[in-house]
């Protein structure tokens, strides 16, 4: 035997562990060694951090020094007394407290042993209320399927996990029923309360009639299910539920075991979705899960009621533990109590619950990640399963493990509940050491999905800086288990080093050649040139810009090179939209007021006029013509500079729109209704939104309406990549990106996202990922064929032209998207 119990010992074999796959264990076992703080250290010397607060028990991390000394006091002193017709001062104090946070009038503390114990205590203190009240009839108890109330008979009973209940099914507590459970396919990747399922609560109006609602003791449910891996409940779900159990005298049991004491942000699920049980269980976290220790919290009537049927001098309840109530586990509740307090935990776990619940969602994005859920300080990831249900969840934890993140994982779900002490740096390690943990799962099922190596070489349009994949992007698709290379500096004017891609997974190539001729999928910002159409290869994937309705000799090319030609630009959403376009459009918007609020000043030719006003000094005056991507985000920012905005559409119902957004802050201005030539006459910036998809921009603004425009003046023309809306707008460069008519500044600069590369890459990527993730983890025909608006992408397939518009004004054979990629 070692002399370290927590090491290795000489023998595995005489310790049957709780929970385990034992044979598993034995071969490969996980010893705990130490811990403190948010972090564990294993016996092979390995510290891991710990993601499940140890079993939900220690939010407020592991070895506090309060707590310690505060057991360390109290076995001291007293370090026993039987609990039964006798007691010490300490659990008097410690119910009082507990009964201070504890909502409604739920006043009435029973100590046990455990969260199981405590389920236990509340089901036999509802048979005796009911009994107290002469409705001993009562015998059914409700509870609902995936739930999780622990291990005794009367737990295992009202629990609802398949496993459990088939394994002791000949012992199990006649009468219980169990309601559907909440987990609906449409809540796939929804973060917090889903809108729909409430409904799923008239399961128990159900037993009510067809088993008597006169039978019914009391219904049982976690007010988010725990240990199934984060169910929330759908919004209404507990007030139906509440509702109904009032109407026939039902008891409503909340097992808080896991929800209790700050997990959601209030103190208890029970304030924080709004509904007020009768019986309330709890443990882990009481004691920060030092020491053992559950509780039920039971109405003053409920208790009342149980007194009053007893004569004065017999025992009421013919229940308790030999460990209810304890010395030491109510001295460790007492310093939790008081940490609580201290350090206002429920209102930092709340604060930390938006960070936490954000980080958690952004593994989305990988391809085992099947679904995720999350309330507060705790979320459930589900990974994909594993030829038979239930076996994901703990290889892939032993995969984390290694890679170290400790946490555990029931059936195919991985439990994420971070402790609240956490700061922002322990949630990011958390989720980058879930995302290493799972992709290294992900890379041993290779077979589950496609491999491809995708190539980012360097813009070499002039003056253009952006880049295809930022390093964050280059993380996902490598945790995807793809391959991703990038030309070297090809980020560096963007802000993005090779160092970091390099850290993010990818393999860095000098030359472009290089990256065209190995890779599967091309991935960039500009329409490729001459010198890139040369280098693309048969059956190549080409994702980026491409506006080839203007670019008759690069729609050859892209014919010839037989590549499968992908354009940002015509991908569409459910409602007609280009969300890759998008992105692009939003940068312009707001570019285009920094940029005319530059313009304006004196030494760049303008009316010497800042668009704020000063204190006392009336703003300047800001039309803009178009009210969509461009225009609102122009508004975003020119309301946000205090100055004096129009925004002129032609179309009703988005102005109406529009208003909503900003209120009183804009002026919607109906075209036709509107004296533009007034309105113009009296501007100082001018934005020209007016895009038309695929087609040239309308001259708005003639050269006679530029006439009266004041003297410094400026047009910001963002529609000019269309022809401009403007009749004297001509495209400049940020090199040299004004020049002046009649007076007026013009700022034409065609590619206004190229100059804020780094912005737009960041803007870009966040709308292109979902889509090259698709495009890499399924193959294009696969892709393509599942997703109709990925499909309107498609431009040029293997020699044919698969746009209408672009085979139109060539004159090419149109050859449909959906022939193409049969
Ligand atoms: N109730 C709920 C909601 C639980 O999550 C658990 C345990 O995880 C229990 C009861 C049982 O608690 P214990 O294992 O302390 O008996």
């Amino acid at each position: 035997m070692s002399s370290e119990k927590t090491s290795i010992p000489n023998s595995l074999n005489e310790h049957w562990m709780p929970f385990t796959s034992n044979k598993d264990f034995k071969e490969n076992p996980r010893l705990i060694t130490e811990a403190k703080g948010c972090y564990v250290k294993n016996h092979q010397g390995k510290t891991m951090i710990d993601a499940s607060s140890g079993l939900f028990c220690n939010p407020l991390g592991h070895g506090r020094k309060e707590i310690i000394e505060a057991v360390t006091n109290q076995l001291k002193t007293l370090d026993y007394c039987q609990p039964f017709q006798q007691g010490f001062g300490g659990s008097f104090e410690l119910a009082t407290k507990i009964s201070k946070h504890t909502p409604g009038n739920l006043n009435r503390i029973f100590y046990t042993i455990c969260g199981s114990t405590a389920v236990e205590t509340a089901i036999k203190i509802a048979v005796a209320y009911h009994k107290a009240r002469g409705e001993g009839h009562r015998y059914r108890f409700v509870g609902r399927e995936r739930a999780y109330h622990g291990m005794n008979i009367g737990a295992t009973s009202v629990g609802g996990m398949v496993n459990n209940l088939k394994a002791f099914a000949s012992v199990m507590m006649p009468g219980v029923l169990h309601m559907r459970h909440t987990h609906l396919p449409e809540h796939k990747f929804v973060s917090g309360q889903p809108e729909t399922g409430a409904e799923l609560a008239n399961d128990l109006e159900r037993f009510c009639t067809n088993f008597g609602a006169e039978n019914i003791a009391a219904c049982i449910v976690e007010p988010v299910a725990g240990s199934t891996g984060t169910l929330v409940p759908p919004k209404g779900y507990l007030q139906r539920l509440r509702e109904i159990c009032d109407k026939h005298g039902i008891l409503l049991i909340f097992d808080e075991v896991i929800t209790g004491w700050g997990r959601m942000g209030s103190a208890f699920g029970s304030q924080e979705f709004g509904v007020t049980p009768d019986l309330m269980t709890m443990a882990k976290a009481t004691t920060n899960g030092i020491v053992p220790m559950g509780v039920v919290a039971c109405k003053e009537e409920i208790y009342d009621a149980v007194m009053d049927a007893s004569p004065k001098g017999t025992i009421e309840l013919f229940h308790g533990y030999t460990y209810s109530g304890i010395p030491v586990s109510v001295a460790a509740a007492l310093a939790v109590q008081e940490i609580f307090e201290k350090d206002d935990i429920f209102n930092r776990a709340k604060d930390l619950s938006p960070y936490f619940q954000e980080a958690i969602f952004s593994l989305k994005d990988m391809d085992v990640v099947e679904n995720i859920r999350g309330y507060g300080m705790m979320a459930g990831v589900d990974i994909k399963m594993d030829q038979k249900p239930g076996r994901a969840g703990f290889t892939c934890f032993k995969h984390c493990y290694e890679v170290g993140v400790n946490f555990k994982a029931t059936g195919d779900c991985l439990i994420i509940a971070p402790m609240f002490i956490s700061e922002k740096k322990h949630i990011d390690e958390i989720i980058e050491k879930l995302r290493t943990g799972i992709s290294n799962y992900s890379k041993s099922k290779k077979n589950w999905f496609s491999i491809m190596k995708i190539g980012v070489p360097k813009e070499i349009k002039p003056q253009e800086n952006r880049i295809g994949l930022t390093p964050e992007s280059v993380k996902v698709l490598v945790s995807n288990g793809h391959e991703v290379l990038i030309e070297k500096n090809g980020g560096f004017e963007a802000g993005f080093y090779d160092d970091q891609y390099k850290s993010s997974g990818a393999k860095i190539v000098d030359k472009a050649e290089n990256i065209f001729s190995d890779s599967d999928i091309i991935v960039k910002v500009k329409e490729p040139l001459s010198n890139e159409v040369k280098m693309i290869k048969e059956n190549q994937i080409i994702f980026t810009y491409l506006h080839l309705a203007a670019a008759k000799e690069l729609t050859q090319g892209l014919i010839n090179s037989k590549a499968i030609c992908i354009a940002y630009e015509t991908v569409t959403d459910n409602n007609g939209r280009l969300p890759l376009l998008a992105p692009m459009s939003a940068v312009a918007g707001r570019m285009s007021v920094q940029a005319g609020a530059h313009c304006l000043e004196k030494n760049q030719k303008g009316r010497g006029l800042l668009l704020g006003g000063a204190p006392g000094v009336d703003p300047g005056n800001v039309v803009i013509l178009g009210g969509g991507v461009v225009g609102e985000n122009a508004a975003i920012i020119a309301t946000g500079m205090r100055a004096k905005v129009h925004i002129v559409d032609k179309s009703e119902e988005r102005l109406k729109q529009l208003s909503e957004i900003f209120g009183d802050k804009i002026i919607p201005q109906h075209s036709d209704k509107t004296d533009l030539e007034k309105l113009i006459s009296e501007c100082d910036l001018l934005v020209g939104g007016v895009l038309i998809p695929g087609a040239e921009a309308p001259k708005l603004i003639t050269k006679d309406m530029l006439k009266k425009m004041k003297r410094g003046s400026v047009i910001v023309d963002v529609a000019i990549d269309q022809g401009g809306c403007v009749e004297t707008s001509k495209p400049t460069t940020h090199a040299q990106p004004t020049y002046v008519v009649d007076d007026v500044v013009h700022y034409c600069v065609a590619n206004m996202p190229g100059g804020v590369p780094r912005t737009s890459t960041l803007a870009l990527n966040k709308a292109t990922l979902p889509f090259l993730n698709k495009l890499a983890k399924n193959g294009y025909q696969k892709a393509l064929n599942e997703d109709p608006n990925f499909l309107a992408g498609l431009n040029v397939h293997k020699g044919n032209v698969t746009y209408k518009a672009v085979a139109d004004v060539f004159g090419h054979t149109y050859v449909s998207p959906n022939e193409a990629i049969l």
